[in-house]
This record gives structure tokens, sequence and C-alpha cells, in this order.
């Protein structure tokens, strides 16, 4: 691992304060998700060690929205947890995650990841989404089934 890399640390860095030292960034959003107060007091602890709070831009948003879309992620990412990802994009840095949704776009985007917990997925996965009462399987994730009207629509791994 070079020193220079940037690592972007998401919630289960703060949770566990297990994580690389050296260029650490967050982005702004990751405080509303750390909820418990030893966490909060690590988050602060590391701001005054230096950790970046850093907002990524709209261009590096839109890029990992479109890769989040072709994996199937998209409906189950946070915003701050798009802003992690886009962080990771835009500095080329590793991601500290334990979310799976997350580990998922940086494997497909070709990105480092880091797990907190050490489970870490090997493979891309790839989701689409299916309605239990007439089996249509869609892209993409709709309130209510196009055909049938269910709404019992599910993510399922795509072949
Ligand atoms: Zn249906």
């Amino acid at each position: 691992m070079q020193a220079d890399v940037w690592n972007i640390l998401d919630t289960c860095a703060f949770f566990t304060q297990i994580h690389p030292d050296g260029k650490i960034a967050t982005t702004k959003g990751i405080d509303e998700e750390i909820l418990n107060k030893q966490s909060k007091q690590y988050y602060s602890n590391l701001k005054t060690k230096g950790l970046k709070i850093i907002e990524p831009n709209k261009n590096s948003i839109d890029y990992i929205k479109e890769k989040a879309k072709e994996t199937g992620d998209l409906d189950v990412l946070s915003l701050t947890d798009i802003k992690i990802l886009a962080l990771g994009y835009e500095l080329q840095g590793t991601i500290i995650s334990d979310d799976f949704a997350i580990q998922n776009v940086s494997l497909y985007d070709g990105l480092e990841i880091i797990s907190c917990s050490g489970k870490k997925i090997k493979e891309i996965r790839k989701w689409k989404y299916r309605c239990s009462a007439c089996k249509l399987v869609t892209d993409e994730k709709s309130e209510t089934c196009n055909i049938c009207g269910s709404v019992d629509i599910f993510r399922v791994k795509a072949k």
C-alpha cells in the first residue's frame, strides 16, 4: 500500500475505529450516521488529527450514480453512501466500508476496499428486481409492477 493514498472512511471506521492511518477523508453527512457517543468522540478526535471532510463534486456523484445503477445498487445506497463512493472515485482512494452495496460498486469501478469487520465481497454482484406476483424481472426498481400492479418487488441476483 502506498503511503500517500487517500483512505475514505465510511461509518464502520468510526464505529470500530479500525482503518488505515495516513491520509484520511470522509464526507459531510457521515456525522448524521454515526450516532453513538463513542463514535462521535472518535470522529471529533480524528478531525483534530487531520481527518478531512470533503464534498465530492457533482460530476463524481453523477458518475457513481450511473455505476450504481448498472450494478443495481443505487436503490439501497444513501446519499452519504454515494458521496463516500464519489470521493473514492475523485481521489482514487481506498474505501473503508462494511456496506456490501458500497463494496460492490467500488469493486465494479475498480477501487480498492478495506472492510472493518474483515467481511468483504469477492466478486461483483449484479442485481435486478423481480415482482413476486407475476415474476417480471426489471433492471430498475419501481414502486408497483408495471405488468400486474403488485407492490411486492424484491431485489434478486441477476444471472
Ligand atoms: Zn407483477
